[in-house]
């Protein structure tokens, strides 16, 4: 049987069985079911730090210049950008049409006592790491992404000289893609104990009274990748949506129950190297980049959210006050961290953007881990779209230029 469908099965057992084990169980389950999603998670993130660092070596290396590097991130950098103000724009038209916060009174011991959101500027400044090794230790991923492209530059800069540090990158990267097809044969059972867990404490009653919200973002999910990621994968990447759903399903499944596009983004390079014929070249460079700053479906949960609370808190949104979501919705998503539940704190950079309490996330955050779960499913999908368009431009690019020269 392929692995996408054991993947599958895990999924939907793991549902069933929660359902059926209900609250009551949670304590048993979390004792001995939950240990082993998390075992099965530590088994992808011991893998994450290696094969981001040398994949991205060799993928900035591997360009041969830095202008195709150049050409290659901006492509990739205005892409991300451009989905996802769409998408935060769809959360906002989804919130708009189901008024999901209408009717809904606060309770009153709703508290929510979060870490802070760091600010857009932090972030930025951040992004050069003072230590690679702390960066690597901590597994700061944007730190990480920007010392690998320096090192991937610095060895085409030397040339000759540095091809044994080439080579050395290229077996350490094929090294990692073979630990992950590894982890990979055991994912079904790592998807079943991750999923079980959620299921049974979050039951259908417990989601009942924020349905329209969890409707809301799941809709405006499913829309942006029939719409929005269908259109792009078929006009600009010139493939059918239906071969590129099927090929980053495997991805979707670990993005869905892991909640972390970091720890999915082994199996979205994988998924779209074997299955969508991305070249190592351009997934080893846009994939971990997108996992990192693109998070469309993060985008669209914080259009949803910012509106939902402005409804229950009675606040009319003016035009301009939507404009100023979409923007900071798109920069608080950029700096939203590729981890469960990353999106709820940056959600407070969007809410104060327009003056709405941030007391209202608490509202949010009991089932904020089924938002995730939608969320990071459309966040890896971005990604791998992305990467197709990119292929497939620069496949056209290196067409053009062979015509040229013949
Ligand atoms: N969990 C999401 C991800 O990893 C981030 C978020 O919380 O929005 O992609």
């Amino acid at each position: 049987m392929h692995l996408s469908n054991k993947i599958l099965i895990g999924l939907i057992l793991g549902v069933v069985a929660g359902l059926i084990a209900g609250p009551e169980s949670l304590a048993f389950i979390k004792q001995w079911v939950a240990p082993i999603g998390t075992l099965f998670i530590n088994l992808i993130k011991m893998i994450i730090v290696p094969l981001v660092f040398a994949s991205l070596v060799v993928g900035a290396s591997s360009l041969g210049d830095v202008k195709k590097l150049g050409r290659i991130g901006g492509k990739t950098i205005v892409f991300y950008l451009a989905t996802t103000a769409v998408a935060v724009t769809i959360g906002i038209v989804m919130s708009q049409l189901m008024n999901p916060g209408i009717g809904l009174k606060l309770p009153a011991n709703a508290v929510y006592k979060g870490k802070e959101a760091p600010s857009i500027m932090d972030v930025f400044v951040n992004i050069v790491p003072t230590n690679p090794i702390k960066a690597m230790e901590s597994g700061d991923m944007l730190q990480i992404i920007v010392f690998a492209l320096f090192v991937g530059i610095g060895i085409t800069l030397v040339g000759q000289r540095a091809k044994p540090v080439e080579s050395f990158f290229d077996g350490l990267a094929e090294v990692t893609y073979k630990i992950v097809n590894v982890i990979m044969s055991v994912a079904p059972y790592g998807v079943f104990a991750l999923i079980l867990p959620v299921v049974a404490a979050n039951g259908p009653k417990v989601l009942i009274p924020l349905a329209k919200v969890i409707a809301a973002v799941y809709i405006g999910c499913l829309l942006h990748m029939a719409l929005t990621y269908s259109g792009c994968v078929s006009i600009l990447g010139r493939m059918s949506p239906l071969k590129f759903f099927k090929g980053i399903l495997p991805a979707q499944l670990i993005a869905f129950s892991t909640c972390s596009s970091a720890a999915t983004l082994p199996v979205t390079m994988k998924n779209t190297q074997e299955n969508l014929g991305v070249s190592k070249e351009v997934s080893s460079f846009v994939l971990p980049l997108g996992a990192t700053i693109n998070m469309d479906g993060t985008a669209i949960y914080q259009g949803v959210c910012a509106l939902f609370v402005a409804q229950v808190y009675g606040v009319d949104l003016s035009l301009s006050q939507m404009i100023i979501i979409v923007l900071t919705g798109t920069l608080a998503s950029i700096g939203t961290a590729g981890v469960p539940g990353a999106g709820l704190i940056m959600l407070t950079l969007t809410l104060q953007s327009v003056n709405l309490p941030i007391e209202g996330i608490a509202l949010i955050a009991g089932i904020d881990r089924v938002l995730d779960m939608a969320r990071t499913t459309v966040n890896i999908t971005g990604d791998a779209v992305a990467s197709v368009y990119i292929q497939q431009s620069e496949d056209q690019a290196l067409n053009k230029n062979s015509s040229i020269s013949v």
